[in-house]
Order: structure tokens, then C-alpha cells, then sequence
């Protein structure tokens, strides 16, 4: 609960309003956004808009305003929350998290950094080198991964894709001692890194990779370059050339070798052109057309040009009976083969990427018995649920995650309220909610979820269409209360009888169409391409392809689909951070002009309701919306009261504050708890704030 502000700047808190409806809740969020207050609690959680302007909130002064503070104490603030975590985790040597969500461009990167930097400003007091030392690798790998994993998007002209999960490890001293990324990386063809590269890299760096000074020559990168005419992304810009720098520099620092960041600019030269082969057929064979860049492809990924030409050419297969053939590919296949390929080296590549960071940032020779708990903040970056209007394969991934997220932001808060009223000792009030694990089944369960009804479709031999597939999630899932299609649902004209289906999430209906579900669940890649990088005389490329070392006899297992591995990277996510202290920050974004004073309130009614905020302020007011010290309390509200004011003459302070209480007959909407007032309804405390506010 946060220090209540003076009315003018509306609710510092959403608990406190008078109806969660949707109105007041706009209405609040709205008058704080005018007031240049961005951040509003729900609780503990923290809901930001983003400004879309520098705001003068973030110096060394606030950082020392809410150092080792309360949440209560302060304005609400992305401080106050990683100051609490950070508490939480050196007092009482807890792990803790940070889960920040929100869609694209509401902000999570940046709150992902203003947390990073509070952490590094407040720790290390003594300056030793070696701790500032592994502050500088945490913050130049957040540079690297943002520069990697960010696609542009016309969106958001730094977005990042999904989703980041950072721990940083702390010693005894609460001191950062290292840490460890994971990354969820949806869409494979992130093109910002080759943006910098082509406009920032340095002439003599471009000409020995074979590349001009011109993202509108790549069609990989053809689309991002059209789009930046209109966008406030500069053609060619300085941004890139400092952007590309900061990226080779951080590297550096970070401590890849020279051999390692020319074989990463290598293997982005190597997509570029990759995406710039064509093939042509004369109707039975089909050919490259483009030797040139199959020379400079051999070249940059030190492999064969002949390899090259016939992996891109054809594909080996086993027959029935043991026999290996090289069948040629048709037009088509060329074309899906070498688009297939380039992602599989981007993705490659940057998983390797991220895993070198963890070797190098990993914490080494930790002793606990010498050194003490070894404890973590965890903060996570990533999407809140997604709607577009037309929503694929990725959104319905995304929101899969987003309803386990939930739930586990529902089973940890109710924990964690349970705890504090067993502390307190009050009496446990049963919570009421909506338990959306209903929906995590739909999805995700073994034989009968959506994700399994995929994975069959994919394994099945012979043509199954999208559209089949849908076929056979509507006969499987017709009973299910939160699935429905237009066939299931023949009246409803919003949806197409042959592509679409819909899922009531807990935080509304989306929408998916399925076409092109089951290419992407699949994710096919040709072996004949693993094995030609796996044969490349560069160890820092083979590295990344242990898997071309199988021959085609020897890969009779399928690999396991895009959404059953999502599935299980989200699974292990939860799990980690379920075993976390957890701290929320949502952020929305106000328009999709960029603009400082403009709250567009479809928009923003639209994230508040998939951000699942208005159940957020119910889950915190069906048990006890307020609380506070009584110390705390007393202070604020001693001048309402006859027998508080200016001093009390009760014995303790809780006798003072139960007074108060009295006098303003709303005994019965509290509980005493051992150090702490509980309120239930927000309007006591209200009533009770409009009488002071009249008093000063
Ligand atoms: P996301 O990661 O959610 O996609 P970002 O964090 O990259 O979004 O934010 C998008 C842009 O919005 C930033 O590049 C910045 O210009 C602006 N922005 C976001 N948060 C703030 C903030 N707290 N103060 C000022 N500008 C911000
Ligand atoms: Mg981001």
C-alpha cells in the first residue's frame, strides 16, 4: 500500500477505488497519467504506463529516496518493488523474481533496465573490482541480447521478441556474483542485428562479408527497410553505426574472443545473402540461380560450395528398405529449405550466443559453507497475452504462457496472503476466484490438449492440411466450456468455418486462425543443412550443430514440435519461478502514436482487461484490500480522532488505532493482527482519507 498522495493525483493505488469496474479503474489511470504519475500499485504489483517522454524519476536522488524503504513509505515506483525484492532477498535470504509483462512497446525493457540499474546502484558500496566487474558483463549482455533477440517490428522499433529471463546471483553481502539468461525466442527471423550491420558495420567489415551498405538489397531485410520511411527509424543513421558499435564493443567486454564475434558477423552475412537465393526450375530440374552468393556463403561458413549447392538442391532420405537417395527438391521445397535453414542458423546462432554468456557470467567455485546462501533475483521480460486481428501460431503460444503465468501469479498470491494472515495471525477467509487451470488443460494436457492434437497431426503420415487438423480439434475438444469454433458454433459469423478457432482465455476471447499451425509446429529443417555446418572447418559454427553429425539412418526419432518444446521451456520457467518470491510489474502501453499526452482509452481498456487487472484488484480486495502498521496508521489518522489527537493515553498503539476505528464505525470491517490493521473494503479507509485531507 502506497503512501496515499494527495487526492489530486487520483488513487496511488487501484485497490482503493470505490468499484473495480472498468470505468473507475480508466478514470484513475487516466487522471494519473495527465499528473505525470506513471506508476500505480495494485498492492504489491506494480501497473506502469509508459511516457513516452523522459521523466526525471530515475536519478541518484530517488534512488536514495527509496533505498532499503517500504513500499508504503514512497510514491509508487519500479524502486520501491526492486528495493523489496532485493530486501527480501538479502534479510531473510529469499530468491526472489520480477515478472514484467505487457505487449509491445508498453515499456518492459526499459522498467527491465531501470530494475537492473537500482540493483547495481545499491549494491557493491565498497567499489571491489570484481563485483563491478560482473555488474558491467550482467548489464553489457542485456545490450547484446537486445540487439539479438529484437526484431523491428512496425509496432515497436525496439521490440523484443517475447520473452528474456535473467537471475542474477547474489552472496552474502548482496552483492551480485554472476547469473544466468534464458530466452524465449518466438519468431526466428529477427533482422535488427543485420539492420545495424548493414548501415552501421564499416565499409572494409561489409566488403569482406560480401554485403552492401543497403538493407533494401537483402529481402530479408527489405520489408524493415521500406517500413523505416514512415517510421521515426532513420534510414542511415548514426543510431546503427553507434547501435552496431555498443554491440561489438559489449561482446568484447563480455569477453567472446575475436574468433567468435567475426564467426557471428559471418553467420548474419551468410543469412543475408542466404535469403537472396533464388532457384529456377526448367520443369524437372530445379537450379540455383546466384552461384555468386553460394561462393560468398562457402566462404563466410568455411564449408564446401558444392556442399552448399546440393544441400540447398536436395535432400537425403532413407527408403523403406535401409536404402539412402538423394532426391531432388521441387521449386517449392528449394524455397521452404533455405528459408527453413536461415532461421535455423539465426536461431542457432543465438542460442549459442546466450549460452556462451552463461558460461562466461555463471557463478564458479561458489562455496555455501564459505561463502554463505548463494541467493537470486530472477526478472523476467516478457509478453503479456496477445491479440492481433489476426492471431497464428506465435500469439496462441504467448497466450498459453500467459494463462500459466496467471496462474501461477493466483496460486503465489494467495500463498503469500495466507502467509501474512498466519503471521498476523488472523483468521484464513477463503478467496474466491477464477481457477483457469481449465484452460492450461486445454491446451497443454497429454492426448487431449491442443498442443497434442497438433503434435498428431504433425507425426501422422501422409497430407493432414491445417484444415484437417481443425477438423479434429473440433471433434476432440466440442465439449470443452472454453473451446469453440465456427463449426461448433454455426451462427457465430465472426469466425471462418474453415480456419478459425476461439478460446475463452481467462482474460477474454482470442480469435486463431490455423493456417499455417502445422508448419510452424513442425519447424522442419533438412538434415542435409545440419550436416553441412556440422562439416564446416569454422569449430565456432560446428559447435553449434552437434545434431549434423547423425546420419540419415541414424535420425529415425522425429524432433519434438515448436509448441511441445515451448511448452516445456514455459514449464521449467514456472517452475523456477514458482519457487520464487514474486513482485509484478504490468505495463501498458497509452497509444500507438508514441505520444506523451495521449491516453487512447480502447487501447488501454483493452490491456487492463488482458493484463487481467481488474481480477488482480479482486483477488487483493477479496481478503483484505489494505493494511498497515499500526504505527504506520496511527500517525496518518491520529488527527481524526478526539482520543488520538495530538497524543494517545492507550496503552499500546494497536489500542489507539482500534479507537480510531471505532469512532468511525467501521469495526466490522477490520481485523487486528499482531503488528498490522487489516481493512477489508477500501471505502473505510477512504472515508477516513477524506476527512484528514479536510482537517490539513
Ligand atoms: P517493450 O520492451 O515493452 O516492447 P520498451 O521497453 O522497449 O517496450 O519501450 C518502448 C519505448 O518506449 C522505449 O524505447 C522508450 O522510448 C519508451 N519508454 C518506455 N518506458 C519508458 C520510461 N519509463 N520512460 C521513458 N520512455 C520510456
Ligand atoms: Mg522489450
Amino acid at each position: 500500500m502506497a503512501e496515499l498522495e494527495g487526492l489530486e493525483f487520483g488513487k496511488s493505488d487501484f485497490v482503493l477505488l470505490d468499484e473495480v469496474t472498468m470505468e473507475q479503474f480508466m478514470e484513475n489511470l487516466k487522471l494519473r497519467f495527465e499528473k505525470g504519475r506513471i506508476y500505480t500499485y495494485i498492492g504489491e504489483v506494480v501497473v506502469s504506463v509508459n511516457p513516452y517522454r523522459q521523466m526525471d524519476i530515475y536519478g541518484k536522488d530517488t534512488i536514495d529516496a527509496y533505498r532499503g524503504r517500504e513500499l508504503y513509505e514512497n510514491p509508487p515506483h519500479l524502486y520501491a518493488v526492486s528495493d523489496a525484492a532485493y530486501k527480501a532477498m538479502k534479510r531473510r535470504a529469499k530468491d526472489t523474481c520480477i515478472v514484467i509483462s505487457g505487449e509491445s512497446g508498453a515499456g518492459k525493457t526499459e522498467a527491465s533496465k531501470y530494475i537492473m540499474q537500482y540493483i547495481a546502484a545499491i549494491t557493491n558500496p565498497s567499489q571491489r573490482a570484481e563485483v563491478e566487474s560482473v555488474k558491467n558483463v550482467l548489464l553489457k549482455s542485456n545490450c547484446v541480447l537486445e540487439a539479438f533477440g529484437n526484431a523491428k517490428t512496425n509496432r515497436n522499433d525496439n521490440s523484443s521478441r517475447f520473452g528474456k529471463y535473467m537471475d542474477i546471483n547474489f552472496n552474502f553481502n548482496g552483492d551480485p556474483t554472476g547469473g544466468h539468461i534464458n530466452n524465449y525466442l518466438l519468431e526466428k527471423v529477427n533482422v535488427f542485428v543485420c539492420f545495424q550491420l548493414l548501415r552501421g558495420g564499416s565499409d572494409e567489415m561489409l566488403e569482406s562479408f560480401h554485403l552492401q551498405n543497403d538493407a533494401a538489397a537483402y529481402i530479408y531485410t527489405r520489408e524493415g527497410a521500406a517500413a523505416t520511411v514512415s517510421s521515426t527509424y532513420p534510414a542511415t543513421s548514426n543510431n546503427d553505426r553507434s547501435s552496431h558499435k555498443a554491440v561489438m564493443n559489449a561482446l568484447g567486454v563480455i569477453g567472446f574472443s575475436e574468433e567468435e564475434i567475426s564467426s557471428i558477423y559471418q553467420i548474419l552475412a551468410s543469412i543475408l545473402l542466404l535469403g537472396n537465393i533464388q532457384f529456377e526450375s526448367d520443369g524437372e530440374n530445379v537450379q540455383v540461380l546466384g552461384q555468386e552468393a553460394v561462393k560468398h556463403i562457402s566462404e563466410l561458413t568455411s564449408t564446401d560450395p558444392d556442399s552448399v549447392t546440393k544441400s540447398l538442391l536436395f535432400r537425403t532420405v532413407a527408403t523403406g528398405g535401409g536404402e539412402v537417395i538423394e532426391k531432388g527438391h521441387s521449386e517449392q521445397d528449394a524455397c521452404f529449405g533455405r528459408d527453413a535453414f536461415a532461421k535455423a542458423l539465426y536461431e542457432r546462432l543465438f542460442g549459442w550466443i546466450v549460452s556462451r554468456i552463461n558460461s562466461i557470467i555463471e557463478v564458479k567455485d561458489y562455496n555455501p559453507v564459505l561463502h554463505g546462501k548463494n541467493t537470486v533475483i530472477g526478472v523476467l521480460d516478457i509478453y503479456g497475452f496477445e491479440i492481433f486481428d489476426n492471431n497464428s501460431f506465435e500469439q496462441f503460444c504467448i497466450n498459453y504462457c500467459n494463462e500459466k503465468l496467471q496462474q501461477l501469479f493466483i496460486e503465489l498470491i494467495l500463498q503469500q496472503e495466507q502467509g501474512e494472515y498466519q503471521r498476523e495471525g488472523i483468521t484464513w477467509q477463503h478467496i474466491d476466484y477464477f481457477n483457469n487451470q481449465i484452460i492450461v488443460d486445454l491446451v497443454e494436457q497429454p492426448h487431449k490438449g491442443i498442443i497434442s492434437i497438433l503434435d498428431e497431426a504433425c507425426l501422422s503420415v501422409g497430407k493432414v492440411t491445417d484444415t484437417v487438423c481443425l477438423d479434429s480439434m473440433d471433434t476432440k475438444l466440442s465439449q470443452h466450456p472454453h473451446y469453440t469454433s465456427r463449426k461448433l458454433s454455426p451462427t457465430d459469423k465472426t469466425m471462418d468455418f474453415q480456419k478459425h478457432f476461439r478460446i475463452r482465455h481467462y482474460a477474454g476471447d482470442v480469435t486463431y486462425s490455423v493456417e499455417g499451425f502445422l508448419d510452424k509446429n513442425k519447424d522442419l529443417l533438412f538434415q542435409d543443412f545440419k550436416r553441412l555446418m556440422y562439416n564446416s572447418s569454422n569449430p565456432v559454427l560446428k559447435e553449434m550443430w552437434p545434431d549434423g553429425q547423425l546420419s540419415i539412418t541414424e535420425v529415425t526419432k522425429r524432433p519434438l514440435t515448436a509448441a511441445t518444446l515451448f511448452k516445456n521451456s514455459i514449464v521449467a520457467l514456472v517452475d523456477k519461478l514458482a519457487c520464487k518470491e514474486p513482485y509484478y510489474v504490468r505495463c501498458i502501453k497509452p497509444n500507438e502514436m508514441k505520444s506523451p499526452v495521449l491516453l487512447d482509452d480502447a487501447r488501454c481498456q483493452h490491456q487492463v482487461a488482458y493484463l487481467g487487472l481488474l481480477e488482480n484488484v479482486m483477488v487483493r480486495r477479496a481478503g483484505f484490500a489494505y493494511r498497515q502498521p499500526y504505527a504506520r496508521f496511527l500517525q496518518r489518522y491520529k488527527m481524526t480522532c478526539e482520543y488520538t489527537w495530538p497524543n494517545h493515553l492507550m496503552g499500546s498503539d494497536r489500542e489507539a488505532v482500534e479507537a480510531i476505528v471505532t469512532q468511525h464505525g467501521f469495526q466490522d470491517d477490520v481485523a487486528y493482527g499482531h503488528t498490522k490493521l487489516f481493512v477489508r473494503t477500501p471505502r473505510s479507509l477512504f472515508s477516513l482519507e477524506q476527512e484528514r485531507a479536510a482537517l490539513i
